[in-house]
């Protein structure tokens, strides 16, 4: 929430800048970790939707681990006080010296995604004289219902291994001394709003595990990744996940059998909403058929639009006047650098601060400095409302 005191506090502010609400943020997690604790279910921070090393200690200090997707990632989370043993490490591309990394760290285990990322695993860790402790990533091969380039469990997409290649990871693990299957890893995309996707991934758990049981391979734990959607047209009206229907869907629909541990990996429904990004307007030029709204914030800050043509609610914080039709785009040179297409503002002046709301996840660590632009500054509520 973005209330007057903080756009007084703004606009000393050299824009554009991430702005993040610390209250929401805690509030969020307060009722993420009821549910955790509610079910005894465990849950790691996808660290790759936020990484502000401020962030990432709230969350730590809330009682998560942390899920990786490189090797950087598992070294940021120490640093930041996630305990190694709360550390799942997933990506279909872990090199030699990422894989050394974990495995020196001791992580709880490698979420592994192909048949020959295990036997370098394998040979890795032995030259360590380790085990490397690893969840099979299964691709269930069902549409999460969300945009493709974040669809990742259908059977078209690269992560994870399918049902017909598990009798050879079977046979694999039998000669890999230096590996621990410990269990089974779903995560079949991301901003997931149809609900029924849940059910359905619980009842392919089922039926997936079964294969393993029969073949007398034990699965201790039963990780179903992430991707619980948040909703960015409604932002105020919704500022906290789904998360009651969410849970109380999974625990009513995946089986859990005795001494089984389950567990989740929550990255944009955990920070998504408590991020802003927060720009002033450069210019309103009228075009021939359109009004632009000209914002020094760009894609380079904020790529979603670009890349996933991502909806962003859109404010104008310092204007009343009566709303016009506009299109917002940003300053840098692609036609893809756009926020919104004909959204109604109030009518707008250079100089008015502009708010992108919902720019928590998948935001700030997608930055970038294309047009040799500077990245934009994080600053938080806690910080900047109390002086
Ligand atoms: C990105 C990712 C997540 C987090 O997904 P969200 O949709 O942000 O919750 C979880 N697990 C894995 C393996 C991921 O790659």
């Amino acid at each position: 929430m973005i209330t007057k005191q903080a756009i007084t506090a703004f606009s000393s502010i050299h824009t554009p800048f991430y702005y993040y609400d610390i209250e929401l943020l805690k509030k969020t997690l307060d009722i993420y970790t009821s549910y955790i604790k509610k079910f005894n279910y465990n849950a790691h921070y996808a660290v790759k939707a936020n990484a502000e090393p401020k962030i990432l200690q709230i969350i730590q200090k809330a009682g998560l681990g942390a899920d990786c997707v490189s090797g950087n990632e598992v070294s940021l989370a120490i640093k930041s006080g996630f305990s190694p043993s709360k550390i799942v490490y997933a990506g279909v591309g872990k090199s030699d010296k990422e894989i050394k990394t974990a495995l020196k760290a001791g992580i709880f285990g490698f979420n592994c995604e192909s048949v020959p990322e295990i036997k370098v695993i394998n040979d890795l860790a032995a030259g360590m004289g380790k085990v490397a402790r690893i969840s099979l990533r299964v691709n269930p091969d069902i549409d999460a219902h969300t945009h493709k380039y974040i669809s990742t469990g259908r059977k078209e997409d690269k992560f994870g291994v399918s049902p017909w290649e598990f009798q050879a990871v079977a046979d694999e693990l039998r000669n890999f001394k230096n590996i621990k299957m410990i269990g089974l890893h779903f995560h079949v995309g991301s901003q997931i709003t149809d609900m029924s996707v849940f059910p359905m991934l619980c009842k392919m758990i089922e039926q997936l595990q079964q294969w393993f049981i029969d073949h007398d391979i034990n699965i201790e734990n039963l990780n179903l990744g992430g991707g619980l959607g948040v909703d960015y047209e409604n932002p105020t009206k919704n500022p906290i996940a789904n998360f009651k229907d969410y849970f109380e869907l999974i625990h009513k629909h995946l089986i859990v059998r005795p001494g089984q541990k389950v567990h989740f990996e929550p990255g944009r429904a955990i920070v998504a909403q408590c991020g802003d990004l927060i720009s002033r307007v450069l210019y309103v030029k009228i075009g021939q058929k359109m009004k632009f709204v000209i914002l020094d914030a760009g894609m380079n800050d904020l790529i979603r639009p670009a890349l996933y043509q991502a909806v962003h609610a859109i404010d104008n914080l310092t204007s009343d006047k009566k709303p016009l039709k506009y299109d917002v785009v940003g300053p840098v040179c692609e036609s893809s650098d756009k926020f919104a297409h004909a959204i109604l503002l109030p009518e707008t002046q250079r100089g008015d601060l502009f708010a992108i709301h919902t720019a928590g996840a998948y935001g700030q660590v997608m930055a970038m400095k294309y047009n040799q632009r500077d990245l934009a500054k994080a600053y938080y509520s806690d910080e900047i409302l109390k002086k």
